[in-house]
């Protein structure tokens, strides 16, 4: 079993990353022109990275699939960000923030990951105001707050409903000023398809120019990878159409960890399904239910209009179960909730949906100020339902949004690879078992703007890694591999669309490793998806060349990957044998039916680390909470 370093600073909790900081080397400004480091990603956390490595002098180069890096997925989050500036003087700190994020996370994060999350949440919402982003305001001119599930205090902050676009382009704008400067060179279109290492240590990528299909190689001192979540393994997910896999995986299967990779979010309000063609889900904010009040009817199969149906035979189940939290319990409690009334039979009209309903909130507070607040959220909905939620309750359901697991890394952001630093969603750092909700733009920006600019300055300072140059036989392997790949994955010809195996993929992971899970549903989902495996390279039809745009091919590429990373799902789920956040393994509950932990032997995160096609070694980074009593998580 390899030994894991989390490299956690000694100290004090509340002062080891000041300390750390101070600690760490420093490159001297005249040198850092001499380092070369590759980002992939444009999201928040690669955006914030770039700008914040240009602007101290590194040379960089950003790479993206998008057509420009204001198109990542970054820019769809809706409902804001956290900070703990306790604006709203109702008992916010530093240290409630990080108590409420290590508890929503089910006590499955590491602690001093997640304080310096805390600690640097407010130089965040500094550093975005700066740059111009137009946070909602109160009347006075202060900073405005709403509150967001798992927390009892109001510290999210906000632009309406669109938040993760006025974040992204703030980064963005402060992007595009280094690459006026010439310090960051932007690749956009490009996917990476690949990962060059060199006696272990990260030296380069691989891409498929998305326009003319070249595979093309770059070579550097460092290589980041912010390349977002997995949802999309489900096949329908919240997550924008292109999100996938691709980048971190190929990295896992070079030598990086991917940790608790079974670690998933299915989101509470999302527009329920409503066919068999549909390709995506789509979400209605977390920020909904400070207003919205969520409800069934008591009854079975009652097919009543929901204005219908008086108040004394509705059941307001978040409320009456979680009196505290009421409708701003954390997301896997709602969503496993939800699911619960449903299977019962007591969704909208029989079907699988609850009420989220602003009837209270409209009377209380009129009209204008629920539009002012979710205006935007409204219109969306009725665009997609043709229901106005002004005079009839929005319909909602679980949908899979968001990847706690994706790559191991330690407290410096690296991955088990040397020179290679993984930030934002596509690392599995700080939200343990269940993310809180505001808490990902936290991170992503966090781990872009704060912390990877000084942890990468000292990987440069202490390792002073050698750039390799390109004409290294290691980058015409991987080059050649990979041509072999695209080459094989055209020449099958089959009778099925890329599609048609993602659906059967997604109905897998859905139904055995979704929100509910067993032993039996598990080892059978281990089996049909290697089968699965098996008939994508029998029978799959890639249509098109490999010179042009095709994305059909970029498709398939991602599909691979996906059928791989969803049997490594399986079988994390399979190995912890515990329910903890969104992790709930039907054998594992208390009699209520709230999840069942197992500190005693399951108080770890899972790294696995790849060995051949379907078989891994897990390794296991014990969480020794020293500042936190492992408790169990109520909400009632
Ligand atoms: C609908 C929705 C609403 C949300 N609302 C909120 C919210 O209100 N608050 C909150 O905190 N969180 C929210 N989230 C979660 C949050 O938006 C994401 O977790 C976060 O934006 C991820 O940022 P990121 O920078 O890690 O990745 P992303 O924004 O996903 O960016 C990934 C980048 O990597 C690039 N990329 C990926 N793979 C490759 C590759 N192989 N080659 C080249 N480039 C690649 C992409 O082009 C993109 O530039 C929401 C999520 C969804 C789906």
């Amino acid at each position: 079993m390899a030994k894991l370093d989390p490299k956690i600073p000694a100290g004090p909790l509340q002062e080891k990353w000041v300390n750390h900081k101070f600690n760490m080397k420093l490159v001297n400004p005249a040198n850092k022109r001499k380092y070369d480091i590759i980002i992939v990603g444009s999201g928040l956390a690669g955006a914030s990275a770039a700008a914040s490595l240009g602007e101290l002098g590194y040379k960089v180069k950003v790479f993206t699939y998008n057509d420009s890096p204001r198109r990542a997925h970054s820019i769809s989050a809706q409902g804001g960000i956290n900070a703990a500036k306790n604006y709203q003087n109702d008992g916010d700190s530093i240290y409630r923030l990080f108590y409420d994020t290590i508890k929503g996370g089910d006590f499955r994060a590491r602690e001093a990951n997640v304080y310096r999350l805390a600690e640097v949440s407010n130089s965040i919402i500094d550093q975005c105001v700066a740059q111009g982003v137009p946070f909602a305001r109160e009347y006075g001119g202060m900073l405005d707050n709403r509150s967001f599930g798992g927390a009892q205090v109001s510290r999210t902050f906000y632009a309406r409903g669109q938040t993760g676009q006025q974040l992204l382009l703030g980064a963005y704008s402060s992007l595009m000023r280094q690459v006026h400067l010439g310090n960051v060179e932007l690749f956009t279109r490009r996917e990476m398809i690949d990962l060059v290492t060199i006696d272990g240590q990260a030296k380069g990528i691989v891409v498929r120019n998305m326009v003319d299909g070249a595979i093309e190689k770059y070579s550097a001192h460092a290589v980041v990878l912010a390349t977002g979540g997995y949802a999309n393994v489900f096949f329908l997910s919240t997550n924008a159409m292109n999100c996938n896999t691709t980048a971190i995986w190929r990295a896992h299967k070079k030598g990086a960890f991917f940790a608790n990779p079974c670690f998933t979010q299915i989101h509470p309000t999302c527009l329920p399904i409503h066919g068999e063609g549909q390709s995506k889900l789509t979400l209605m904010s977390e920020s909904l239910r400070n207003d919205g009040r969520i409800w069934v009817s008591k009854l079975k199969k009652d097919m009543r209009e929901p204005n219908d149906i008086p108040e004394e035979e509705r059941d307001y189940y978040l409320e009456r179960k979680y009196p505290s939290f009421g409708n701003l319990s954390p997301r896997d409690i709602s969503s496993r909730s939800a699911k619960e009334v449903v299977d019962e039979g007591r969704g909208a009209k029989g079907g699988d949906a609850v009420y989220l309903d602003f009837k209270d909130a409209i009377n209380r507070l009129g009209k204008h100020v629920i539009e002012e607040r979710y205006g935007n959220l409204f219109e969306i909905y009725e665009t997609i339902t043709g229901e106005n939620p002004y005079n009839v309750p929005m319909k909602i359901y679980p949908a899979p949004h968001y990847t706690m697991g994706g790559l191991w890394v330690d407290y410096n952001l690296m991955s088990t690879i040397p020179g290679l630093f993984v930030l934002g969603e596509a690392n599995f750092s700080d939200h343990g078992a269940n993310r809180l909700g505001a808490s990902a733009l936290m991170q992503g920006l966090a781990d872009g703007y704060f912390v990877a600019p000084y942890t990468i300055g000292d990987y440069l300072a202490s390792a002073k890694p050698k750039k390799e140059s390109l004409d290294h036989p290691a980058f015409d392997t991987v080059k050649k591999e990979n041509e072999e790949l695209i080459g094989k994955l055209l020449s099958i010809k089959g009778k099925q669309t890329v599609d048609d195996i993602h659906k059967k993929l997604g109905r897998i992971m859905w139904n055995k490793v979704g929100m509910g899970r067993n032993e039996k549903g598990l080892k059978e989902a281990i089996k049909e998806i290697a089968d699965l495996r098996v008939e994508f390279w029998k029978d799959v039809n890639v249509v098109g060349t490999d010179k042009d745009i095709n994305q059909c091919l970029e498709r398939a590429g991602r599909l691979i990957d996906y059928l791989e990373l969803g049997e490594l799902m399986a079988r994390d789920a399979l190995e912890r044998n515990e329910s903890c956040g969104g992790h709930f393994r039907e054998e594992y509950q208390t009699p209520e039916g709230e999840a069942l932990r197992n500190d005693e032997e399951y108080a770890f995160v899972s790294a696995w680390e790849y060995k051949n096609l379907g078989s891994w070694e897990l390794n296991k980074e014990p969480l020794i909470y020293e500042n936190v009593q492992l408790a169990t998580r109520s909400y009632k």
